[in-house]
C-alpha cells in the first residue's frame, strides 16, 4: 500500500524474511539497508513531482551530474523506533524537516515542505516496517536509521544551482553505536584545522563538511583519538563542535553550557532536547561562548565535572579526554558522568515510549 502522495514500486526480489532476521540480529552501523527507498524529483520547471517508494538500488547519474563535480548535496539523520505495543515513532523530525530546509537554502537547492519531508518517512517505513528493529530490553539501543538526502543531477559543468534535483530516503537497521556498553571518548583538539567559517556552511547538514573534517579525523586517529573537536575559525579559541555532534559542559554547580549558536555550528536535535531536559531536571542550561581556556581549566581544577557530546547516532557520549600537542586532560572520571547519563535514559525514555512524551516530541510513522 502506498503512504497519502507516494506511489509504489514493490521490489520483486525482496531480502528473504530468514536473511533479514539475521541482519536485524546484529545489524552494526550502516551496513544494511531495506529493501524500498522514497524518491521525489524537482525540477526547475516542474518543481516537486514523482514521489514514488521503489525498490532500493543503485542511482543512475550522468558523469557530468553537478553534485559529483560541485558537491551540491544535503542530507538528514533521524532514528524510527519501534515501541513495545509494535508501532513505529520518530522523534521531532519536523526539527530536521526544518533543518533540511535551511541546509537546501544554503546550498542553493530547493526546499522541500515538511509534509512532503514525514510523508515520506511514513512512505518508507510503512512499506519496510519488517526491518525495523524490535528492542529486546531497555539496554537494546537498536533502531531503524532513515537517512533522507538531495543531490544534485542535472547533466552540466558549470557553476551554477542544479535545475534537476533527487530527493531520496534510504533506510537503515542499526544496533547501539557503542558495541559493549558505552564508553567514554577521547577527544582531539586539532589545531590545524577549522570545521566552519563564518558565512559559510558550518550549519548546514551538508556533505562538503564532513568531508572537510576527514583530515582532522585522520589527525585525532594518528593521535590516538576517537574524534576530533573543532574551534572557531577567527581567533581559534572558541569551542564549537566535534565533526558530527554537539558538546556539553556539565559544572559542579548545576550550570550545564553548550556553545551558542552563532552559523558556524551544526543546529543539533539532540542539543536542543538536552537544553529542555536538563532545565525540566533543574539544572541551569547557558547556551553561550565557551573558550577553550575554560574548558582546559574548568575541567582541570574540577569546576567542569563532565563533558559530553551528543547527536542522534550515539545519542549522548561522554567524554574522557581532552588530546592536545602537549596536554591531556580528564573531563569525565572513570567512573563519573552521572549527569549525562540520566538525561541520556531520559532521552532513550521518550523515544522508545518507555516514559511519557510531555513535550509532544514523538511523531507516528507506522
Ligand atoms: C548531525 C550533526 C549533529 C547532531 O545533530 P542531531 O540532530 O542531534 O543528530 C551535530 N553536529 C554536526 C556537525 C552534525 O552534522
Amino acid at each position: 500500500m502506498a503512504t497519502a502522495g507516494f506511489s509504489l514500486i514493490p521490489n520483486a526480489n525482496p531480502t528473504d524474511a530468514r536473511v533479514r532476521e539475521e541482519i536485524l540480529a546484529n545489524p552494526g552501523f550502516g551496513r544494511f539497508f531495506t529493501d524500498h527507498m522514497a524518491h521525489v524529483r524537482w525540477t526547475a520547471s516542474d518543481g516537486w513531482h514523482n514521489a514514488e517508494v521503489r525498490p532500493y538500488g543503485p542511482l543512475t547519474l550522468d558523469p557530468a551530474a553537478s553534485v559529483l563535480h560541485y558537491a551540491q548535496e544535503i542530507f538528514e539523520g533521524i532514528k524510527a523506533y519501534r515501541h513495545a505495543d509494535g508501532s513505529v515513532w520518530s522523534f521531532r523530525p519536523e526539527k530536521n524537516a526544518a533543518r533540511f530546509r535551511a541546509s537546501a537554502r544554503r546550498l542553493a537547492l530547493p526546499e522541500l515542505d515538511t509534509e512532503t519531508f514525514i510523508g515520506s518517512l511514513k512512505a518508507l517505513v510503512a512499506q519496510d516496517i519488517g526491518w525495523v528493529p524490535t528492542p529486546g530490553s531497555e539496554a537494546d539501543e537498536s533502531s531503524l536509521y532513515l537517512r533522507p538526502f538531495m543531490i544534485a543531477s542535472e547533466k552540466f559543468l558549470g557553476v551554477r544551482p542544479s535545475k534537476e534535483v533527487d530527493y531520496y530516503v534510504i533506510a537503515s537497521p542499526v544496533a547501539s553505536y557503542f558495541k559493549g556498553g558505552i564508553k567514554p571518548v577521547s577527544i582531539w583538539l586539532s589545531s590545524t584545522y577549522n570545521r566552519a567559517a563564518p558565512g559559510g556552511t558550518g550549519f548546514a547538514k551538508c556533505g562538503g563538511n564532513y568531508a572537510a573534517s576527514l583530515a582532522a579525523q585522520k589527525e585525532a586517529e594518528a593521535h590516538q583519538c576517537d574524534q576530533v573537536a573543532f574551534l572557531d575559525a577567527v581567533e581559534n579559541k572558541w569551542v564549537e563542535e566535534l565533526g558530527g555532534m554537539n558538546l556539553f559542559f556539565v559544572f559542579k554547580d548545576g550550570r550545564i553550557v553548550t556553545p551558542a549558536l552563532t552559523g558556524t555550528i551544526l543546529e543539533g536535535v539532540t542539543r536542543d532536547s538536552v537544553l529542555q531536559l536538563a532545565k525540566d531536571a533543574g539544572l541551569k542550561p547557558e547556551e553561550r561562548p565557551i573558550s577553550i581556556d575554560e574548558w582546559r581549566e574548568g575541567a582541570a581544577s574540577g569546576e567542569i565535572s563532565e563533558v559530553f557530546a551528543c547527536g542522534t547516532a550515539a545519542v549522548i557520549t561522554p567524554v574522557g579526554q581532552l588530546v592536545g600537542e602537549n596536554e591531556r586532560i580528564t573531563c569525565t572520571a572513570e567512573n563519573g558522568g552521572e549527569v549525562g547519563r540520566s538525561l541520556r535514559k531520559q532521552l532513550l525514555d521518550i523515544q522508545y515510549g518507555r516514559s511519557e512524551d510531555t513535550h509532544g516530541w514523538l511523531t507516528r510513522l507506522a
